[in-house]
């Protein structure tokens, strides 16, 4: 069966011409970018190539690309090195509804002497931004605010955000990991001084990402090595994946136009059908500030990994909330931050698309998901007392 794959804010599929441009750099074009010979040399050309288009996606100057191993790698270089630059400064600032990669490395800080403030969002997934303003003090050393999120798809004023928090010369990351390639992100409309990116979410495989460092950044690196990446980052580098994102970036700002037309238009198809044809069902999320790809449905009263299993055996993939809270039987955090009843945050679907689905595909979701959901609902005490 033919899996039809809507979770592509969890990873996507390798484009074809992503694999092409990399598979001869795995067999002869070996050569180490670091080695004097003009067979390494040549590795390193398409190295500041690959360099150039990522830059490129994103409005930035090559010199302020950093390749990493992915976003998480990229989080926690970012905020490392904006503690490194600032060590009399213990307040750190980030939202609620973080991915992981700054959730997790946020919390780990808190229990090593740092005071955190987890930014609250409204109901809606907006950040509170007052009280954001609110808590930048002259003790606080890093800003760290997600561009767009991963489960709600809620986009975030970043340009907005970025210009106040550096008003008081504090450092602003943004983790922009699942914005890029999606909506426009140009860094020269936005004052961030770094800002992270991943590439198995633009087409590229897992294991690439990239970190933009504004120039004049202080900086120290993560991995300390060799003088790899301009001594920002030490280890040989994984030139096939460079490679692959550099050509990942080239099709994803190509095919930005698309995103905000043919498969927004499919997104919304999905969504105003499943909410037509299921009663009891709400959009987490404001409808208008998201990423185009991205639907987030609360089916009330059923589990979302019931949903998921019996979508599972059409060949249905999605996901109950991010990657990594599936699994779990609790509603994902980014969920209970917007104050989803729980009713609804447990029977929350993501439906994430790329340009690989089709409308057959989509009409096949409509097609196979509420007959899931009423079936699940027969089953459902929750349902038959409505509590
Ligand atoms: N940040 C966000 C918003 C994400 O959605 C993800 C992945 O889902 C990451 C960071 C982590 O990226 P990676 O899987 O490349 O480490």
């Amino acid at each position: 069966m033919k899996p039809i794959y809507v979770d592509n804010n969890a990873t996507t599929r390798v484009a074809p011409e992503v694999l092409e441009e990399m598979l001869p750099y795995f067999s002869e074009l070996y050569g180490n970018p670091s080695s004097m010979h003009s067979f390494g040399g040549n590795v390193a050309k398409k190295i500041k190539e690959s360099r150039a288009k990522v830059a490129k996606l994103i409005g930035a100057m090559p010199e302020e690309i950093l390749f990493t191993a992915c976003g998480t790698e990229s989080d926690s270089t970012a905020i490392r090195a904006a503690l490194i630059s600032n060590p009399e400064k213990k307040h750190i600032i980030t939202s609620r509804v973080e991915h992981p990669a700054i959730k997790n490395l946020f919390e780990n800080l808190a229990k090593n002497g740092y005071r955190v403030t987890f930014v609250p969002v409204d109901s809606e997934g907006h950040l509170d931004l007052d009280y954001l303003y609110r808590n930048l003090d002259d003790n606080t050393a890093v800003v760290s605010i997600m561009w767009a999120n991963n489960e709600s798809g809620v986009i975030f004023p970043i340009e907005e955000i970025a210009q106040a928090v550096k008003a008081k010369g504090i450092v602003f990351h943004t983790d922009a990991v699942q914005a890029v390639g999606k909506v426009p992100v140009d860094m020269k409309n936005v004052q961030a001084d770094m800002l992270s990116l991943s590439g198995h979410k633009i087409h590229a495989p897992k294991g690439i990402g990239a970190l933009y460092i504004r120039k004049g950044t202080k900086f120290s690196p993560f991995l300390i090595g060799g003088h790899q990446e301009g001594g920002r980052r030490g280890g040989t580098e994984n030139v096939a994946s460079i490679i692959g994102l550099g050509k990942a970036g080239e099709m994803a700002l190509a095919d930005l136009n698309q995103m905000s037309t043919r498969i927004k238009k499919m997104r919304d198809k999905l969504e105003n059908a499943l909410i037509t044809a299921v009663p009891n069902t709400m959009i987490n999320g404001d409808k208008k500030q998201r990423l185009p790809n991205t639907t987030s449905i609360g089916f009330e009263f059923v589990e979302g990994e019931a949903i998921l299993l019996m979508m599972d055996e059409f060949g249905i993939c999605a996901s109950s909330g991010s990657a990594c809270t599936s699994g779990s039987l609790e509603p994902s955090h980014v969920l209970r931050a917007m104050g989803v009843p729980f009713t609804a945050a447990h029977g929350s679907i993501r439906f994430s698309l790329s340009t690989y689905n089709t409308e057959g595909e989509i009409d096949f979701i409509i097609e196979k998901v509420p007959p899931i959901i009423k079936r699940l609902r027969e089953l459902s005490p929750f349902w038959k007392n409505k509590i």
